[in-house]
């Protein structure tokens, strides 16, 4: 099983992506988690993606579909693939078809998840993850059971994305619109596309997306 998670920052898409991991076992590829961890490693591709995350630009698509492609060829065939934030735009799509095929993969589904524009800057600006495990919180809609203490890894440190402030957001949100909103159309074609309200609780989310999934 293979399968797309679209929708603006800030609709779920990591939450959602994270629950898939532990409750289906599959493995959930992120190339904004990819291009943070090479910000942070100081790599060629870190290098170059930094200021243009910084100011929530899209990064190229060379460099994103080449992160897809290592990540996919060093995975395990049996592992199905949740991808997180790409593509976003029609050329990574197009892109993806092609790095699916060379592993024998198939596209099963395209999750569209539909949230209020005005409910996006305040998910995002609440938004903090683990430090160690990179579980996701929010300041409002998902704290630890304990305060200060991760749920799930017990660490007690914390950080917020330079990139999670009301400014960037709506760089962000306009990249959305203006180029991964369009590529909407091209998956309809082949009727894998769903819609799930993204406004509802994390639970139903995750209960509607199960649904589809298991068709
Ligand atoms: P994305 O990966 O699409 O950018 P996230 O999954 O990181 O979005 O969610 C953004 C923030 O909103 C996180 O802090 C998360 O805890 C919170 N969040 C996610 N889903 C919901 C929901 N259904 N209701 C309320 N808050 C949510
Ligand atoms: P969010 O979860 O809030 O939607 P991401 O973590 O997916 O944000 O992406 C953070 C930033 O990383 C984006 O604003 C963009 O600069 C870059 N990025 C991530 N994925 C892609 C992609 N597929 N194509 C181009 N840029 C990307
Ligand atoms: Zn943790």
């Amino acid at each position: 099983m293979n399968i797309i998670l679209l929708g603006p920052p800030g609709a779920g898409k990591g939450t959602q992506a994270q629950r898939l991991v532990e409750r289906l076992g599959m493995r959930q590829l992120s190339t904004g988690d990819m291009l943070r961890a090479a910000v942070k490693a100081g790599t060629p591709v870190g290098l170059k993606a930094k200021a243009v995350m910084e100011a929530g630009e899209l990064v190229s698509d060379e460099i994103v579909s080449a992160l897809i492609s290592d990540e996919l060829a060093a995975m395990g065939d049996s592992t199905g693939a949740i991808f997180d934030g790409y593509p976003r735009t029609e050329a990574q799509a197009v892109s993806l078809d092609g790095i699916l095929e060379q592993h024998g993969r198939k596209l099963d589904h395209v999750i569209e998840l539909g949230v209020d524009e005005d409910a996006l800057v305040e998910r995002i600006t609440g938004r903090y993850t683990c430090a160690k495990c990179g579980k996701g919180y929010h300041d409002k809609f998902e704290r630890p059971a304990k305060e200060g203490v991760c749920d799930k890894c017990g660490s007690t440190e914390f950080k917020r994305r330079p990139d999670d402030n009301e400014e960037t957001v709506r760089t962000r949100m306009a990249e959305y619109r203006a180029k991964t909103a369009p590529i909407l159309p091209f998956y309809e074609q082949r009727g894998i596309v769903s819609r799930v309200d993204g406004m509802a609780e994390m639970d139903a989310v995750t209960a509607a997306i199960e649904a589809i999934l298991k068709g």
